[in-house]
């Protein structure tokens, strides 16, 4: 198993991490991004608009057209369009890009907003929502967990997003891409995170590795849909059932009784997933553990400071 000590690298939005890039010549500094996220994972900024060659102060863009493919317009000159140089720097960088293990992009940007963004018709008039032109691109062929810096408001979103980024990240490092054994060796050993997303996703998967293993560098899609389903609390508890039935080596019957306290208190409301596995992982030590109960409650360092910066859920939040 490639264990890897290194740092997970995420792409964002330059706004976010605090540099005056933006149309109107300011920020939009994040103080989460750029406080326990930084201190976690390596930041590369991106910032398509100033990446065609835009200065700073400039008029804003607007996108108009079809949602599935609308246009970058800007009004105040004449109607400039931007759409071929944006979506052509997107494809540009794309293999700096492919290099990052997810994107925590802009909300409501019309270069880098996630399904937001305001759609105007020809004429003005509000058409609905469509994504920005370099993230629809990034969406399009990266492979890699995309979010907006709005989708990251609550621990349990940030520990979700974590665990996706870092999911995919080890999919490349076990090189799972490569061949159908690598991927079902994956599959089994972060069976335990994945079944959270849905059981029967899961197996769709693993009936699915010969494909898989045949994907190439980027995470699978079906992988990238399976982890955006959201772990809820019923499958977590399946999990850790599956968990003390399945994937554990023996224990003594004190040690045993205090598992499976652990998990009833979970099942009952008493404390939320995190405390949960913090608590197996003091009754648990990694050795002897199986590669799926070790993934669980000792997460590569990687992953443990991530969620570590993501933080706990809040009092009374079912994660
Ligand atoms: S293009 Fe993206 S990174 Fe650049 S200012 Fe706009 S939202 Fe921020």
């Amino acid at each position: 198993m490639t264990e890897t000590g290194t740092l997970i690298r995420l792409g964002v939005s330059q706004c976010l991490l605090g540099d005056a890039v933006r149309y109107d010549g300011r920020d939009k500094r994040h103080p989460w991004i750029c406080g326990p996220l930084a201190a976690a994972a390596e930041l590369v900024p991106l910032c398509p608009e100033t990446g065609i060659g835009l200065p700073v102060p400039r008029p804003p863009i607007v996108l108009r057209g079809d949602r599935a493919r609308p246009e970058a317009r800007v009004p105040a000159q004449g109607e400039r369009d931007l759409s071929t140089a944006l979506r052509a720097h997107a494809r540009s960088q794309r293999a700096r890009l492919q290099a990052l293990d997810g994107f925590i992009l802009k909300a409501r940007s019309p270069s880098c907003g996630l399904d937001d963004v305001p759609l105007l018709g020809p004429h003005g008039g509000r058409r609905g929502t469509t994504s920005g032109l370099f993230a629809a691109e990034l969406r399009t062929w990266s492979g890699r967990p995309l979010v907006s810096e709005a989708g990251l408001s609550t621990p349990a979103a940030r520990r979700a997003f974590a665990e996706a980024v870092h999911l995919c990240h080890q999919w490349r490092a076990m090189a799972a891409g490569r061949d159908p054994a690598r991927a079902r060796a994956f599959l089994q050993r972060y069976r335990l995170l994945l079944m959270a997303h849905g059981r029967r996703r899961y197996r769709a998967l693993l009936a699915a590795a010969e494909r898989l293993g045949e994907a190439g560098d980027g995470c699978p899609g079906a992988l990238l849909a399976l982890l955006r389903h959201p772990a809820t609390r019923r499958r977590r508890l399946a999990c850790l059932r599956r968990l003390q039935r399945q994937d554990l080596p023996p224990l003594d019957p004190a040690r045993a009784r205090q598992v499976a306290q652990a998990i009833e208190g979970f099942a009952a409301g008493d404390r939320d997933h995190a405390a949960t596995l913090a608590r197996l992982r003091r009754l648990l030590p990694t050795d002897a553990l199986p590669p799926p109960a070790r993934a669980l409650l000792h997460p590569e360092p990687a992953l443990a400071r991530l969620l570590a910066a993501a933080g706990n859920p809040e009092p009374g939040a079912h994660d």
